[in-house]
């Protein structure tokens, strides 16, 4: 069996949700609160048979993924005033996943958001009926007025602007706990395209110009239904102003010296910088070949 954290070899199925009646006691269980996520003793997500031993209620019980054979099943969370039994714990949900390999990250990120988007559509916006689980498509349906809800996704860029072959522009977000510098992100407003939303959220934060913008790649954030579109842009113009609100501190950092706190390895953040330090070290390697001694 694979676990969280290991290397993948298997290829997580996604198959349409539908309500589980008996679910495989070795299924794992993917239960969320607030921002954090249950864990047992030893950090890993607890199996179904660990949880009908605590007696942890585990309501609405739907298969979100298969990996190697296992199923991994989204569930709404315990009551919040519940408290849990030893061994099971919290852990905070981001560092989580940064720890986790690429099929298990997106397998539990699945569980996370279909257990929000349930949560979110128990009446229909509509007629304010139920809403009923529909297994054939995986969707939820009014039981009234036949209104559909399928899982939902909300695009967000974010975005690595550089200057030259070693400057980069990092920001401080002011909710960032810990402090720490990271890429430009922000979400696609209706109507808009990637590169819209890339330039209107570089205007409105930070005051600058971009160019040559290219895809990089993409990576799910629960929090609570995040597609991340992640991009990289060249510096063109304007003075960097940070807006105050969103981004507190905004500067322009040479990463031939040390970086501040960035975001952890995991982050697809992370990996646009990173990416960007190798270019830098490429270059520095070139240029010292090329000089002659
Ligand atoms: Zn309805």
């Amino acid at each position: 069996m694979n676990l969280p954290g290991q290397a993948d070899t298997h290829t997580p199925l996604f198959p349409k949700p539908a309500t589980v009646a008996q679910p495989t006691a070795a299924g794992i269980v993917v239960l969320k609160r607030d921002r954090e996520v249950v864990v047992d003793s030893d950090g890993a997500l607890p199996t179904i048979a660990v949880c009908h031993a605590l007696g942890i209620p585990l309501r609405e019980i739907i298969l979100a993924a298969e990996i190697g054979g296992v199923p991994c099943y989204s569930v709404q969370p315990p009551p919040p005033e519940m408290e849990l039994p030893p061994p099971l714990q919290t852990t905070v949900l981001r560092a989580f996943l940064n720890r986790q390999s690429s099929a298990w990250r997106k397998v539990i990120i699945r569980a996370l958001e279909l257990a929000t988007w349930r949560n979110e559509h128990r009446f229909c916006g509509c007629c304010g009926a139920l809403m009923q689980l529909a297994p054939a498509d995986g969707s939820l349906r009014c039981t009234r007025c036949g209104f559909e809800s399928f899982p939902i996704l909300s695009p967000a860029i974010i975005v690595r602007i550089t200057r030259g072959d070693h400057e980069i522009l990092l920001g401080r977000n002011r909710t960032f706990t810990p402090p720490f510098f990271s890429n430009f992100a922000g979400f696609v407003e209706s109507g808009e395209t990637y590169e819209d939303a890339i330039r209107r959220e570089l205007q409105e934060e930070v005051g600058v110009e971009v160019t040559n913008i290219r895809y990089f790649g993409s990576q799910n954030w629960p929090f609570p239904h995040t597609l991340l579109a992640a991009f990289t842009a060249e510096y063109a113009s304007g003075e960097v102003r940070p807006d105050g609100e969103e981004i507190a501190e905004a500067a322009w950092f040479d990463v031939r010296s040390p970086l501040p706190p960035i975001p952890q390895p995991g982050s697809i953040s992370r990996a646009m910088i990173d990416d960007f330090l190798v270019h830098s070290k490429q270059q520095t390697a070139r240029i010292d070949r090329q000089t002659p001694s």
